[in-house]
């Protein structure tokens, strides 16, 4: 029996999901690259004109941040929102961006070019059909302690809602080994790509905590066949205000989209020398 009506696999080929022009699920691997929160007009458009250069499809950046202590830097909200809006026109990168809430989805529609739906809020199941009547392309990402059922019963909310846009997101579970963050759910991922057509992306960041482990991830995410990966990025880590054990800076983001276009046999958007 079919649970899942929209996102199961079951006769339909992979779906292609675009967010702007950046394509999800048509073969290629496509990089979303960013800090994890806009800090300041020159931190977002530094790293958004960076990864441009670097080869980077679309640019990350949260406004409204979950952050586990209410004391921790909670994002610029709206006005952070117009920060990343104006750094993705001048880099021609198309933006995603978090919203936590319905009233963040007000503020994002018509500002950026993707929603995310973070793993705090995969079951909020009001924000996933507000999500889905923006008729902006879905990131959803999976829950740190959700079954893979769930994930796509959550997906289904957007779907059933008319928006068939939705991209998946495997950011770790929850393990019992403080070394790394989560547990990056490689197979998970990949089953979840034998159960459903919709597109299916890594993210090492949340996925390990730890910057050196997500070039490896990514190479390894893009020699299995998912769709893509976000990674966070940061002009300097050890001064970024969420997530800086996390972040790569911009030699190591260089290097790996180096080695991942050596991996796929891709050429880079533009030669990366210019990114010195
Ligand atoms: C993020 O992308 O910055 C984030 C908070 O991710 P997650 O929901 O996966 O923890
Ligand atoms: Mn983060």
């Amino acid at each position: 029996m079919t649970m899942y009506k929209l996102a199961s696999k079951d006769r339909r080929a992979a779906s292609v999901v675009r967010a702007a022009d950046v394509p999800f699920g048509d073969g290629g691997f496509s990089m979303i690259a960013g800090p994890c929160a806009v800090e300041s007009r020159a931190q977002i458009e530094r790293t958004a004109q960076f990864v441009a250069l670097c080869g980077a499809q679309m640019l990350r950046g949260g406004a409204f941040k979950p952050r586990t202590s209410p004391y921790a830097f909670q994002g610029l909200g709206a006005e952070g929102v117009e920060l990343i809006a104006q750094a993705s026109g001048a880099a021609r990168l198309p933006c995603v961006v978090e919203a936590l809430c319905e009233a963040d989805l007000d503020v994002l529609s018509g500002r950026v070019a993707m929603i995310q739906i973070g793993a705090r809020n995969m079951q909020n199941f009001a924000l996933l059909r507000a999500a889905a009547k923006t008729g902006l392309p879905v990131l959803l990402k999976r829950s740190a302690s959700a079954t893979l059922d769930e994930v796509l019963y959550a997906a289904e909310y957007i779907l059933v809602e008319g928006n068939p846009n939705v991209v998946l997101c495997e950011r770790g579970i929850r393990g019992f080994d403080p070394q790394t963050r989560n547990v990056f759910d490689l197979a998970g991922a990949l089953r979840l790509k034998e159960l459903t057509h919709l597109p299916v992306i890594a993210d090492p960041s949340h996925a390990t905590g730890r910057a050196s482990l997500i070039e490896p991830v990514v190479l390894a995410a893009a020699a299995a066949g998912l769709d893509g990966a976000i990674v966070e990025v940061h002009p300097d880590p050890p001064q970024a205000l969420s997530d800086k054990e996390q972040a790569l800076d911009f030699p190591a983001f260089e290097r790996l989209m180096r080695r991942l276009g050596a991996l796929l046999d891709t050429e880079p958007n533009v030669p990366l020398a210019a990114c010195r």
